[in-house]
């Protein structure tokens, strides 16, 4: 990692870290969820960075890959996870916390054990740990507080421009030795108090540009030349799309999603619909140790 990579991947930690400060500030009870995404863009932009990914907000049994559209009506509720992706010249911070916006805080202990579990897991890095390791780490950290982990949500690599890159690292204890090469890692626990595992729900209303082509609609070929020139192959939402292009864009988007030229996301559902929380965040691994780009 050459020096401007490494001070791109610092920077991009810090506006995170500023913009998870002021979504915690905002965000309350009966937000509507298109304000909170609204407002988090908008902090993304005013410092000077772009998102990595629309951020997700996702609520009780949708672990992940949530983001609302314009016309969406749901209220911040439940136990929300807040998912934020910050990028500096394609390099990427990535990091999530959990809200429990019950009255009672019931989900207090589950946000817990999830907050535990990744700070186990990057304690752990000092140790130049295998893949296992880690997985075990976070699987027991939960399992120990009487929760699962999702066994099929993962950590990942990062690379430049890419959210998803080489290696998955697992929540829970695998049988892989491997150990990580210096780079820049994601650390993604998630605990719930169902089975542990998701599926593919409904739309995330999140789309990625997969395979730039021709298209004929005036709308679609303007929405395809502004997201792949701001955000090249990175994540966007229809959102966005709406705000720019207006009523034109959720058809618009459709129409690149069935010509092949988009690839749709879709919500991330725990299969017996309990709630999930998740913690994360984003560390590189270098020759001299792990530097923690998201924390304090
Ligand atoms: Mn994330
Ligand atoms: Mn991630």
């Amino acid at each position: 990692m050459d020096e401007q990579e490494l001070n791109d991947y610092k920077k991009a930690g810090s506006i995170a870290k500023q913009v998870v400060a002021y979504a915690k500030s905002i965000i309350k009870k009966d937000m509507p969820l298109v304000e909170i995404a609204q407002k988090i863009h908008k902090k993304i932009e005013d410092l000077d960075a772009l998102p990595a990914f629309p951020v997700n907000l996702s609520i009780d049994d949708v672990a992940a890959h949530y983001h609302p559209t314009i016309e969406d009506k749901t209220l911040a509720t439940g136990l929300l996870k807040i998912d934020i992706g910050v990028h500096i010249n394609g390099f990427i911070a990535d990091t999530a916390f959990s809200l429990d916006l019950t009255e009672d805080n019931q989900h207090k202990d589950l946000i817990q054990a999830s907050q535990d579990a990744l700070e186990a897991a990057l304690d752990l890095q000092n140790e130049n740990p295998t893949l296992h390791q880690i997985g075990s780490t976070i699987q027991e950290t939960i399992t120990k507080q009487g929760f699962s982990p999702i066994v099929n949500l993962s950590g990942h690599g990062l690379a430049q421009y890419q959210v998803h890159a080489g290696l998955t690292i697992p929540n829970y204890g695998s049988s892989n030795n491997h150990k990580l090469d210096t780079g820049a890692y994601a650390i993604e626990p998630f605990a719930t108090t169902g089975v542990g595992k998701i599926h593919e729900g409904p739309s995330s209303n999140i789309f990625a540009i997969t395979n730039p082509k021709n298209t004929r609609g005036v709308t679609a070929r303007k929405i395809l030349e502004f997201f792949s020139e701001k955000y090249q192959s990175l994540p966007f939402s229809l959102r966005e799309a709406q705000e720019k292009f207006g009523p034109m864009a959720r058809l618009a988007v459709r129409q690149l999603e069935q010509e092949g030229v988009l690839h749709h996301f879709a919500q991330l559902v725990e299969n017996s619909h309990k709630p999930v929380s998740q913690a994360e965040h984003t560390f590189l691994k270098t020759k001299e140790g792990k530097i923690i780009i998201t924390t304090k």
